[in-house]
């Protein structure tokens, strides 16, 4: 059989076949001419936000019924999705952005259907994830996809310590008003030296990658407002010397209990010093301000 014979056996919709469609996260280019053709052939779109298929849908001049699956509506809305698949329609998964099933609700109708043997196949495309990881820097060899951090204390503190044992290099998903503090708690666990990048508005006009470290990173958000949306890359831990749960203990602790910590062990207070900027990652300067800060 030739490619294109092949390729175009593989292109035909068939019925009762979830097509899980990844769409651009800023760039409408980026859509895949075939996404385009089984967004245009199915029977119906399930759509995370049905605005925002609806117009990429608008600029593709397609029209094709649509129906919204989402994270409040998922519980009642996937079984019925499901049915109409098991009665021979084709259905298009669109997520609000990039690949379905991603830190979004279509990981649920995905197993949904693996559970009534639905078949489900992927138009492959962007993902915020795999676009700032290749765009990093940082080993690709190895990744750990964490996708949000918990945002309650526990859970959070829990995943957050998990982290520090984590030697692949870790992505993270934040949004813009909460990455000061996501920042603040990385820096707590994995100290200031950590190298980052922050791949922010990736494939649109003020696409930016920012490769420092978590202190750096820090220091930079001190100033700016944090804008757009962001993915995190984070440089795994070394492979000889995993954080243990004592040292992500106390790096969980404010400058000025660190240091007196450590001289609660006999340390003088400048040695004392010396070591808590040396465990959180920063030049003793760095920790004299923060403790000036504290006061
Ligand atoms: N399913 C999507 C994917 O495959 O990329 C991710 C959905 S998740 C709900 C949305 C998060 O992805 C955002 O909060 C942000 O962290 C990241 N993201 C999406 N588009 C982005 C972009 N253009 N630049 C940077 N991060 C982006």
């Amino acid at each position: 059989m030739s490619h294109k014979n092949a390729s175009e056996e593989k292109n035909a919709i068939v019925g009762g076949t979830l097509y899980l469609i990844s769409t651009p996260i800023g760039n409408l280019s980026d859509l895949s001419e075939r996404a385009i053709k089984v967004l245009s052939e199915v029977d119906f779109i399930a759509a995370e936000d049905t605005r925002n298929t609806g117009k990429l849908l608008a600029c593709l001049g397609i029209s094709r019924p649509m129906v919204s699956y989402y994270e409040h509506n998922k519980r009642e809305r996937g079984p019925k999705i499901v049915e109409r698949l098991l009665a021979g329609e084709a259905c298009a998964l669109c997520s609000d952005a990039g690949t379905p099933a991603i830190s979004d609700p279509g990981e649920d109708l995905v197993r949904l259907c693996a559970e009534q043997g639905v078949t489900v196949t992927a138009v492959p495309g962007c993902c915020a994830a795999i676009t700032a990881l290749t765009l990093s820097g940082l080993p690709t060899a190895r990744f750990c996809f964490e996708g949000f951090l918990p945002v309650d204390k526990k859970p959070r503190r829990e995943r957050l310590e998990q982290l520090t044992y984590n030697t692949a290099t870790m992505i993270l998903y934040e949004a813009p008003h909460k990455l000061r503090s996501t920042l603040a708690d990385l820096i707590k666990v994995l100290g200031g030296t950590r190298r980052i990048a922050l791949c922010r508005e990736l494939t649109k006009r003020n696409e930016e990658i920012l490769r420092t470290t978590l202190g750096g990173a820090a220091e930079r958000y001190e100033s700016e407002e944090p804008r757009g949306e962001y993915v995190l890359i984070i440089e795994g831990g070394s492979e000889t010397a995993p954080r243990s749960a004592e040292t992500a203990e106390r790096l969980a602790l404010s400058p000025a209990d660190h240091v007196t910590y450590y001289e609660n062990t006999g340390l003088s207070r400048m040695d004392a010093i010396k070591a808590a900027a040396k465990e959180r990652g920063v030049p003793k300067n760095e920790l004299y301000r923060q403790l000036n800060a504290d006061k």
